[in-house]
């Protein structure tokens, strides 16, 4: 079958209800085609679209695997207070992948990756607002420039490159001092020496209340939402197979947007996808007794801030540790201490406490891309940190490569970097 545009009116399985699947999901169907979002659980609830930090980052350009990070990141394993981690159990099943991304860390490989996302990323924002007002929910976003915190004059002289470079690929910022940030951020001790706010920045409400309102918004467009886990999903004459709890179904496409799990899907049609899992922890406290005013970046510890619906809620680090591990709990009491130390006014209140899996790609770059073994499987994979951010402009791209075969404009997002 050659790569056509997909007639409008065909059916199109998507795999995953987390905020990718759910707002393709929407796109597809505004689009006008017949599409069945399944998941293995209630939509938003598995995955870390439930929990995150509810941030949608305009200027989220650099990927994690960049020049030096061998050096600083094995010094981090080093430092039981640095925000990564990789558990000694884990450490056989990820080096692959731990392979793949110091590769992409220096030379061209960074420079392309680099370049994928300054384009990727582009009027994210603006994409986000425009998308969740065609959802019928723009109460649900609201734009909100972020302030990056260094607790040092060093930290900050160290960050001040990647700040350039977003300025010469126009994304604003601002830099404060001292005083500033304490005027911008009263409840905050005083820890703080320098902050840069980042302009192209929004938050929503709650971040799984996105993802319902997406699924409300499709569901309206006639999508139909089924509860079920897939098991495989494969290619036949003419469109595609997807087998839910041992029954095969026939579609004319399918969409797999399983998160972290999509590997397994992939490996079983014989293709490379290195998701992994970047294992982040949160802390909510429902009824803070002290609050911030705008979502917060602690650059130095590798954790963000934001004052969301179900309260104000710290989390990040990175914890290479896999889907079956349970989650360590000394990673929320560190949480705790930060908490502790940065808006002393929280301590000893009550916070519920959740780790979620971020789907992480060596390079950062998502998979955005028709599969390389069957022309009507697609993949929205591998958003990492950036899951939320980038919902609003993936689903546009998969509407265009499902719908226009725009498959040349998203090569970079491409499976096939990975072989074949
Ligand atoms: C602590 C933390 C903070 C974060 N903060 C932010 C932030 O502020 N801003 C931001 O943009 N991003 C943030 N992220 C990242 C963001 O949450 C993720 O990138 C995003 O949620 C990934 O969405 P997804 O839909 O790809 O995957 P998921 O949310 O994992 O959804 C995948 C879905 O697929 C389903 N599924 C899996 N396998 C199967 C199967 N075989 N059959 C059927 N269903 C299946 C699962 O049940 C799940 O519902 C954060 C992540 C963490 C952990």
């Amino acid at each position: 079958m050659a790569n056509r545009p997909l007639p409008l009116g065909s059916s199109i399985a998507i795999i995953g209800a987390g905020i990718i699947g759910a707002s393709a999901a929407f796109v597809l169907a505004e689009r006008g085609y017949r599409v069945t979002l399944i998941d293995r659980d209630e939509p938003g609830l598995t995955g870390p679209s439930w929990g995150n930090a509810g941030h949608v980052v305009g200027s989220g350009i650099f990927p994690l695997a960049e020049p030096g990070i061998g050096f600083t990141g094995l010094r981090m394993l080093a430092d039981p207070d640095a925000p990564l981690k990789v558990p000694a159990e884990y450490l056989p099943a990820i080096m692959p992948w731990l392979w793949r991304f110091w590769r992409a860390s220096y030379g061209d490989a960074y420079e392309t990756a680099l370049k994928a996302l300054i384009s990727f990323n582009r009027a994210a924002v603006e994409e986000s607002i425009a998308l969740f007002q065609r959802a019928g929910m723009p109460e649900r976003i609201r734009h909100d420039p972020a302030l990056y915190l260094y607790e040092s004059e060093a930290s900050y002289r160290a960050a001040l490159p990647h700040w350039k470079k977003r300025q010469q690929v126009d994304l604003h910022s601002t830099h404060v001092d001292a005083d500033e940030i304490a005027r911008l951020e009263p409840d905050l001790a005083p820890i703080f020496t320098r902050g840069v706010i980042s302009h192209e920045w929004a938050i929503v409400t709650d971040p799984y209340e996105v993802v319902l309102g997406y699924v409300e918004a499709a569901r309206e467009r006639g999508v139909s939402v089924e509860r079920g886990r897939v098991d495989a999903v494969t290619g036949r004459s003419g469109g595609v197979s997807v087998t839910v709890g041992g029954e095969a179904r026939a579609f004319d496409a399918a969409l797999i947007a399983a998160g972290v799990w999509s590997r397994e899907l992939a490996q079983g049609l014989g293709e490379q996808l290195p998701v992994e899992a970047e294992r982040g922890y949160n802390l909510t406290y429902p009824a803070p007794k002290a609050t911030v005013r705008r979502p917060l970046v602690l650059a130095d510890r590798g954790v963000v801030v934001t004052a969301l619906k179900p309260g104000l809620r710290l989390g990040g680090w990175t914890e290479l540790g896999g889907t079956r591990m349970p989650p360590n709990p000394s990673r929320w009491a560190k949480m705790r201490e930060i908490t502790d130390t940065v808006l002393p006014g929280l301590e000893g209140e009550p916070a519920t406490e959740w780790m979620g899996h971020r789907p992480s790609m060596p390079d950062s770059v998502p998979v955005v891309s028709r599969s390389g073994k069957h022309p009507a499987i697609f993949y929205a994979v591998g958003h990492g940190h950036y899951g939320l951010s980038w919902s609003a402009k993936t689903a546009r791209v998969v509407g265009e490569l499902i719908g226009d075969s725009a498959d040349q404009r998203y090569a970079a997002l491409s499976i096939r970097r990975f072989g074949r």
